[in-house]
C-alpha cells in the first residue's frame, strides 16, 4: 500500500513516515501543498494523508484541484482546525475522512485501514433528469450530450433542483439555499429571473412553475 503524507510539520511528517513504514506501508512525504498536489496527481497512491494548513496551497485547495483533475484517490484530511464547519468543508471538497490534530497514531492507522478497505470510487454520482446531466465532480452540465455553459448561480440553482426531484421548492427556500445568507436583500423575483435563464439554456419544459407555491422539476 502506497501512501502520500502531505504535512509541513517536518517532525510530524517524519514520525508518520517512520511509523507507517514500520506498519508495512510505503510512504512518501511532501512538505508543502504544491508538491503534495503534484505527487498526488501523478503518483499511484492508495491513499493520501492531507494536512489543511499548508504553505503554498492549503489542503482544501489541494483536494479541490485533485478532484477537478479526476484523481479519486481516497484522501484523509488532517487538521488542527476543529469544529464541524471545517470538517464539512473538507468533506464537501471531496475528502473521504477527517481527523483532528492532535490525533492518536493508533486511531490514525485504524481509520486509514478502514478507508483503504472501503476504497471504492469516491467520485460523487452524476445527477440526471431527462436529457440533462450534471456532474458535481467537474461541475459540467450537458443536455443530450452537449455541453451547456452555466454561470455559478445558474449551476447552483440547477444542482439544488436536481437534488430534490419531485418536490415543490418555494422561492424563499431557493433564495435561502442557493443565494445563501446573501439572500438577505434579494428580491424573490431574482429566482424567477434565474429560472428563466435555465429554461432558456436547458429547454422550457425542465422546470415547472407551481402556481403560488414555487418550482419543481417536471416529471
Ligand atoms: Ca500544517
Amino acid at each position: 500500500m502506497r501512501l502520500l503524507v502531505v504535512e509541513d510539520e517536518t517532525r510530524l511528517a517524519r514520525a508518520l513516515q517512520r511509523g507507517l513504514t514500520a506498519d508495512g506501508f510505503t510512504v512518501d512525504v511532501a512538505l508543502d501543498g504544491v508538491t503534495g498536489l503534484e505527487r498526488a496527481r501523478d503518483g499511484q497512491y492508495d491513499a493520501v494523508l492531507l494536512d489543511v494548513m499548508l504553505p503554498g496551497l492549503s489542503g482544501y485547495e489541494v483536494i479541490k484541484q485533485l478532484r477537478a483533475a479526476h484523481v479519486w484517490t481516497p484522501v484523509m484530511m488532517v487538521s488542527a482546525k476543529d469544529g464541524p464547519y471545517d470538517q464539512a468543508d473538507g468533506l464537501d471538497y471531496g475528502a473521504d475522512d477527517y481527523l483532528v490534530k492532535p490525533f492518536d497514531y493508533v486511531v490514525l492507522v485504524a481509520r486509514l485501514r478502514a478507508l483503504l478497505r472501503r476504497q471504492s470510487d469516491p467520485r460523487p454520482p452524476v445527477l440526471a433528469h431527462g436529457d440533462v446531466r450534471l456532474d458535481p465532480a467537474t461541475r459540467e452540465v450537458t443536455i443530450a450530450g452537449n455541453d451547456v455553459s452555466l454561470s455559478r448561480r445558474e449551476y447552483e440553482l440547477l444542482e439544488f433542483l436536481l437534488r430534490h426531484p419531485g418536490r415543490v421548492i418555494t422561492k424563499t427556500e431557493l433564495l435561502d439555499r442557493v443565494w445563501d445568507a446573501r439572500g438577505v436583500g434579494y428580491e424573490p423575483n431574482v429566482v424567477e429571473v434565474y429560472v428563466g435563464y435555465l429554461r432558456r439554456k436547458l429547454g422550457p419544459g425542465l422546470i415547472e412553475t407551481v402556481r403560488g407555491a414555487g418550482y419543481r422539476l417536471a416529471p
